[in-house]
């Protein structure tokens, strides 16, 4: 039986495990399919306090890893695949494995949705980012595009204005589904270029690891275009990853889990931290600051129970 397991493995999961290791609480940490969260996916963090010349996304997970590891904490590979907490012990299942928690945190994280371009996937992280405020900056006056037509990718195009020398938003449609406040503020800001109707279907250039240009359809005429571009922002939403809670656990219209007083779930013993119940600030040290707020959390639930 464990005292808390803690599923994800990101920046709020890891956080989460140094807390609950150094209370002796002896965590174990489902690292999950894509373990280390979006942070592994980026380059160069430099937003992060701490490191006044940056750290690699990667470096900084494997850091926090190392650290929870130090005082105690243990990690299982591999992702959970059936989750009941309808009792407690709270029972979990990792492949064929099962097991007893007392205490569960979840961080399992948001995963940003993707166009699934093949060159998409490749240039991650060399010009094709799902974070403005990340990776904007390395953007000083280069043109770069963005795609999709809500908040976030309005959000992302305004942040990028303060670098990028022209924005090209890309939207699917001729209406924006943006809202209007956000919209006036795109209208107004002349670094940024409206493309409507028009889909991003390649991303080039892959073979050279960097990003060159776009490759784009109008879907009304059919008429191809290439877009020259050293950058290209992702901006059509994220998908908390909840689905494996729904149905037990409180979650909003979008799928995020609701928390109050700070990380406590719907159901009492488990809680939630980072992107997977955040759908406002998303960052890693926000996460990182909700998943400590998880452990103290949990650690005061078990204690209270003796
Ligand atoms: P969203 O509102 O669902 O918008 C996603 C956008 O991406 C839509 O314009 C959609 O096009 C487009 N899209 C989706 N899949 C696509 C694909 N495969 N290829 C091309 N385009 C695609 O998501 P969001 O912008 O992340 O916003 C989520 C929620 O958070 C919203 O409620 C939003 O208001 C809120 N939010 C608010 C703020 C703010 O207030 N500052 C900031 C960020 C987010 P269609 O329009 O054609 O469907």
């Amino acid at each position: 039986m464990r005292q808390v397991v803690i599923i994800g493995s990101g920046c709020a999961g890891l956080t989460a495990a140094i807390y609950a290791a150094r209370a002796n609480l002896n965590p174990l940490v489902v690292l999950g399919l894509e373990a280390g969260g979006q942070l592994s996916l980026t380059t160069t963090v430099e937003n992060y306090p701490g490191f006044p010349a940056g750290v690699q996304g990667p470096e900084l997970i494997e850091m926090m890893r190392k650290q929870a590891a130090e005082f105690g904490a243990d990690f299982a590979d591999g992702d959970v695949t059936r989750v009941d907490l309808a009792n407690r012990p709270f029972v979990l299942e990792i492949g064929n494995e099962r097991l007893e928690t007392r205490s569960l945190i979840i961080a399992s994280g948001a995963s940003a949705n993707l166009l699934g371009l093949n060159s998409e996937k490749r240039l991650m992280g060399h010009g094709v980012s799902t974070c403005a405020t990340c990776d904007g900056y390395f953007f000083r006056g280069k043109d770069v595009a963005v795609v999709g037509g809500g908040d976030t990718a309005a959000e992302e195009a305004l942040f990028l204005t303060r670098y990028a020398n022209q924005v090209s938003l890309i939207h699917r449609r001729d209406q924006l589904r943006a809202s209007k406040i956000m919209q006036n503020r795109l209208l107004r800001n002349e670094k940024i270029k409206p493309v409507l109707d028009s889909v991003v279907t390649d991303v080039l250039d892959a073979e050279k690891g960097e990003v060159t240009g776009v490759q784009l359809k109008n879907v009304k005429t059919g008429d191809e275009t290439f877009y020259a571009c050293h950058g290209l922002f992702i901006g059509i939403g994220h998908t908390p990853n909840s689905s494996l809670f729904r149905g037990q656990l409180e979650m909003d219209d979008l799928g995020y889990i609701k928390t109050t007083n700070g990380s406590k779930t719907s159901v009492p013993g488990v809680f939630a931290a980072g992107d997977v119940q955040d759908r406002t600030y998303r960052q890693a040290v926000t996460a990182a600051g909700s998943g400590c707020m998880a452990a103290v959390d949990a650690e005061r639930f078990l204690e209270a129970e003796h």
